[in-house]
């Protein structure tokens, strides 16, 4: 596969996983087709890239993620999400197996890419990395890293660039550490919650690399960074099946990814002056990590069941609004 064009800077790859077993028990169709490497006929949608099922975690790595690694050590930054409904496949795009060389996801690939390139490049720069993995909950910035830390707000430094004040960063040498962090963030994050699929489902987890890099001659710097958001699952809420604390997250994560497919459909448009960034927590913190010179990159997440048909059509149309 070729690498997707660089010239737009938003780019929406839409990715099926195969029926499951549950699926195939009960007799499940499976819908899509599939047409070119752009083209999704449930109804007749295009994207930047359409995967189909059996395409592999390195296909997927390296026709849309390598090159956001190259631009943010050049100093640009970027974002990757993944969209979908609850078990479309959005944390085996993000993370996979993560410490399975074959089926590892997209976050542990970057890991093993940033450290590969900058052992190749000159080695008068001097490298600084840090991470931080936290979650949205209910509206609620939580660190993973540190559990104490559970209501955590979004501040503007000096330059007004948008930051999650007091949340822990860490330096990291070497993919392992990378990895350490990833899998302390995750047991953290299963130790708070009583069912973690449920959990998981209802919140947004972002994982942020932070590059600062310096000439040691010349004292040049270059930042760049970027986001990577497993997002809450999309699916609607039946209105008369939940109530109370259920309805409240579903009202919560609604408000919430819709105030994201407004702020991406403002920008694909590029011709509103007016971005909503601050209808959510989200949208702020990664205000200056969308649009404009920014890598933007929407996983939209799909089954492939005829069971999930009006799941998998709102799926697609939300990611057919920022094209
Ligand atoms: P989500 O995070 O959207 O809730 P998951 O990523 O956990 O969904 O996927 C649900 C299940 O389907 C997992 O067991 C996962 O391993 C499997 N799965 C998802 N996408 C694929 C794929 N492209 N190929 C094979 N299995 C997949
Ligand atoms: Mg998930």
């Amino acid at each position: 596969m070729a690498d997707v064009p660089a010239e737009c800077n938003i780019k929406v790859l839409c990715r099926f996983r195969p029926l499951n077993q549950s699926e195939i028990l009960r007799g499940d169709q499976f819908v899509p087709k599939f047409q070119g490497d752009d083209t999704v006929l449930v109804g007749s949608y295009m994207f930047d890239r359409v995967f189909p099922t059996n395409t592999t975690q390195e296909q997927v790595y390296n026709t849309c993620a390598k090159q956001i690694v190259k631009d943010v050590l050049c100093g640009y930054n970027g974002t990757i999400f993944a969209y979908g409904q609850t078990s479309s496949g959005k944390t085996h795009t993000m993370e996979g197996k993560l410490h399975d060389p074959h089926q590892m996801g997209i976050i542990p690939r970057i890991a093993e890419d940033i450290f590969n390139h900058i052992f190749a490049m000159d080695e008068n720069l001097e490298f600084h990395i840090k991470v931080s993995y936290f979650e949205i909950y209910m509206d609620k910035i939580r660190d993973l890293l540190d559990v104490t830390k559970t209501n955590l707000s979004v501040h503007e430094d000096k330059n007004r660039v948008p930051y999650v004040k007091g949340c822990t960063e860490r330096f990291v040498s070497s993919p392992d550490e990378v990895m350490d962090v990833i899998d302390e963030g995750k047991s953290n994050r299963h130790v708070a919650v009583t069912n973690m699929n449920e959990h998981s489902s209802r919140s947004h987890s972002i994982f942020l690399i932070n590059i600062k890099q310096e000439h040691v001659e010349t004292e040049q710097k270059l930042c760049g960074k970027l986001y990577l958001v497993d997002l809450a699952g999309s699916e609607k809420v039946s209105k008369t099946g939940a109530a109370g604390a259920v309805l409240d997250e579903a009202k919560n994560i609604n408000k919430s990814l819709s105030a994201l497919g407004n702020v991406i459909s403002a920008l694909a448009e590029g011709t509103k002056s007016h971005v909503p960034y601050r209808d959510s927590k989200m949208t702020r913190i990664l205000q200056d990590s969308l649009g404009g010179n920014c890598r933007t990159t929407m996983f939209i997440c799909c089954s492939p069941s005829s069971y999930n048909d009006a799941e998998t059509k709102s799926t697609l149309m939300f990611g057919q609004r920022a094209k």
